[in-house]
């Protein structure tokens, strides 16, 4: 075990330095944490150390917890993960005091933290029980405890530390919500307390440690008439932050995350008793959120298998892919965001339109997102100039030679893409892949005008492009490997998540946010309270509920959707009676938010002022469901529809269905994804309530067979299809 190693200099300074073997970034191991446990021990025991700093080998500190640990951790049941948690607060506890008798604080060794970059979780919450904590001056380098964002909260004496060190409101960002700074802003935050030039990270660590005096060592938790900054639960200032907090946490999650509820739990139970009760207590909430299952498969979606993907789990073994030239055609809303995401990732792009105003448009675009990125001075005017000067805008044709990816993002229409295809086609080399942009057009029909159709893909961006991390790629029954490489290549290299899946009527996010949007709709035309509709999703977990997402994505476009698939399915078409609602509105006027009217009511700066009372009129009230089955409706339409894609072979690979559920519409992030909330249910009492909404809903909700099988085998998603492909 050789993650920390161990020098002591002529200055009886001793250096403990994290490097992880064979890994870019240093995670944190259970026998990593007894071997730094068992250097600190050797330099305190040893008098010719005067003090200790803890470094990293590698540009930087730590990117946190091994995520393995948690797992095994988890195996061991809660007496196992607490003992686990407690052994570690035992380790940090012991840096902290760090040798000195605590009766007279004093006789301590110093011990700083030099953190020569990115330092998140544990990697953070080793330096909080430093010292000092000196970092590079490293713009690139990012601090912070970003627990939250997969369902667990910093627990190893993070969350205590931190609060008693910069108070309840002011660690709230760095906590609820994983905020990370790079170092400067960490400094001006309090996380940290100083930043130097890279050169001199080390020889300022050590002439710290060499001037440290004992009131240095001190924490101010461990200082005689400690108060917490901005007032402890009991105190007037700290009632305020503490009664706020509770109050603004559950009304963002709705109470759905464990781990927020945990956070403040640990927080506010902390804060009224003494540090080290504080830890007990922190650890006993951990302990509560590794072991909900909630927390289990948030790691898996949002963490694990996010990374794998984008590392290409997915991938065909072809040989590297990388866009050097990317082609953009129609400048509109989708193709000005590629070629902004593209140029940004450092790649060349011409961006065509048919006028050239539209194409300048189109590059307008960058130049207003780098503004404001100017603005909250995340970019400089070099960097726009750089960016900017990536993109070609232009209508010629000929400028795409040399291109060895083009995106097509015209009008939603197949003559026109046909129409592209065949122009980009003349203009490329013979290697370049096509990639078109659509929402709901069949890739292997669009491929029916390309010369080349195994050089034919879809790559299909959501929208707004430079925020929606999704990309979901459409392999047509004639795609070949290579295509999808590229397309893979792509979106590694622009920074999103890729899920790749098979081509049929709306691919894979589509098809399961059209029933949600209608099963919301089918509720209102039945005189369900709207209220109760929209609510009964948020309470759920949902961003957005059904009505305020399809007010979102325009009613027009919902109409245009509605007859284009009623036209491709005839007879069988099931949606009339939501139709009737949607096209009732349409007729009005009501066009959603853009057209500041829709199933919600918007004043005129676009705001959205609450639920259209017209609806009511139009809808008179007269069902009054419980707030379960309305929920079990909105989940099991999208939630069925994504089984049917497995079934159907559309998706190949439930990892991809449940980081592209939530990625791409939000699918309730608590619960890890559509899949993940079928096995935290258990196939049987899925089908169970299948079975019961059939009865009063219709033939809708019918169980898939693959659920009804697996529901009579006693099988989860993960047990039967993570050997297939490893989770
Ligand atoms: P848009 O109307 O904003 O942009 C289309 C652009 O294409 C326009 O600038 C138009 O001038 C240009 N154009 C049309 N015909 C052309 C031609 N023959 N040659 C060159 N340029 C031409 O539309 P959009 O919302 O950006 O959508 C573009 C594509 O992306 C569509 O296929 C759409 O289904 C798909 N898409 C849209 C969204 C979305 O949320 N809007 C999301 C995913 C995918």
């Amino acid at each position: 075990m050789t993650d920390f190693t161990y020098a002591v200099d002529a200055d009886g300074v001793a250096t403990i330095t994290w490097d992880v073997a064979a890994k870019s970034m240093n995670v944190m191991s259970t026998q990593a944490f007894a071997r730094l446990s068992d250097l600190v021990d050797l330099g305190l025991a040893d008098p010719g150390v005067k003090g200790m700093i803890i470094t990293s080998g590698k540009k930087d500190f730590a990117g946190g917890m091994d995520l393995n640990v948690i797992a095994e951790m988890r195996a061991g049941g809660a007496q196992a993960i607490f003992d686990g948690v407690m052994r570690m607060h035992g380790v940090l506890r012991k840096i902290e005091l760090a040798g000195m008798d605590f009766k007279t604080r004093k006789g301590g060794k110093p011990i700083v933290a030099a953190l020569p970059g990115t330092a998140l979780g544990i990697g953070l919450e080793l330096p909080l029980a430093c010292h000092r904590i000196i970092a590079a001056d490293n713009p690139k380098a990012k601090i912070g405890l970003p627990e939250i964002m997969v369902g667990i909260f910093p627990g190893a004496g993070g969350t205590t530390r931190l609060v008693r060190k910069l108070g309840a409101m002011m660690a709230a960002p760095f906590l609820l919500e994983g905020k990370l700074s790079d170092p400067k802003a960490a400094k001006m935050a309090g996380l940290i307390d100083e930043v130097v030039a890279p050169e001199a990270l080390l020889v300022r660590a050590k002439e710290w440690v060499l001037a440290a005096k004992d009131a240095d060592l001190v924490k101010p938790w461990d200082d005689k008439g400690y108060k917490m900054p901005g007032g402890a639960p009991y105190h007037p200032a700290g009632f305020m932050t503490f009664v706020g907090a509770n109050a603004m946490v559950l009304g963002k999650t709705m109470g759905v995350y464990p781990a927020a509820k945990a956070l403040l739990g640990a927080v506010y139970e902390g804060a009224l008793v003494p540090f080290d009760v504080a830890l007990r207590i922190e650890a006993r909430h951990f302990t509560g959120v590794l072991l909900n299952p909630s927390s289990t498969a948030m790691i898996r979606s949002l963490f694990i298998n996010k990374e794998a993907l984008e590392k290409g789990a997915n991938r065909p073994a072809v040989a590297d892919q990388s866009v050097k030239k990317l082609g953009v055609i129609g400048a509109g809303m989708m193709g000005a965001g590629i070629a902004y995401v593209a140029a940004l990732a450092g790649i060349e792009v011409v961006l065509i339109d048919a006028a050239q105003d539209s194409a300048d448009r189109g590059k307008a675009h960058s130049a207003d997102l780098l503004d404001k990125g100017i603005q909250r001075r995340k970019v400089t005017a070099e960097k726009k100039a750089e960016v900017l000067g990536r993109i070609l805008a232009t209508t010629d044709y000929a400028a795409l030679a040399g291109c060895d990816l083009v995106v097509e993002a015209v009008f939603e229409d197949p003559k026109v893409k046909a129409e592209v295809t065949a122009k980009v086609e003349a203009a490329v080399g013979a290697e370049c892949i096509f990639a078109s942009n659509t929402s709901t057009l069949p890739i292997s029909a669009l491929a029916k005008a390309s010369a080349r159709a195994d050089q034919f893909i879809g790559i299909h961006f959501f929208s707004p492009v430079d925020k929606m991390n999704l990309v979901e790629i459409i392999r047509g029954k004639q795609t070949g490997d290579r295509a999808v490489a590229k397309a893979l290549d792509f979106v590694r290299a622009i920074r999103k998540t890729p899920i790749v899946v098979n081509d049929a009527r709306f691919f894979y996010a589509n098809r399961c946010i059209i029933p949600y949007i209608n099963e919301g709709i089918r509720m209102v035309a039945e005189g369900v309270a709207p209220a109760l509709v929209e609510n009964a999703a948020k309470l759920v977990g949902m961003p957005l509920g059904p009505l305020q997402l399809v007010d979102e994505t325009s009613i027009d476009l919902g109409v245009k959707i509605a007859k284009a698939t009623r036209a491709a399915m005839g007879a069988a078409y099931p949606d009339g009676a939501v139709d009737a609602v949607l096209f009732w509105m349409a007729d009005q006027g009501r066009l959603g938010k853009k057209s500041n009217a829709g199933f919600y009511a918007y004043d005129a700066a676009g705001k959205r002022e609450g639920l259209w009372t017209g609806l009511a009129v139009q809808y008179p009230h007269a069902s009054d469901p419980d707030l379960t089955t309305v929920q079990h409706r909105l989940l099991m339409a999208q939630v069925l529809e994504a089984v049917r894609a497995l079934e159907d072979g559309v998706l190949t690979d439930i990892r991809e269905g449940d980081v592209g559920a939530i990625l791409g519409w939000g699918f309730a992030p608590w619960s890890g994804g559509p899949f993940a909330w079928l096995d935290m249910i258990g196939a049987s009492r899925a089908v169970e309530i299948c079975d019961a909404l059939v009865q009063a809903h219709g033939a809708r909700f019918e169980a898939p067979k693959l659920l009804r099988d697996m529901a009579a085998q006693v099988q989860s998603f993960y047990g039967r299809f993570a050997a297939q492909k490893a989770a």
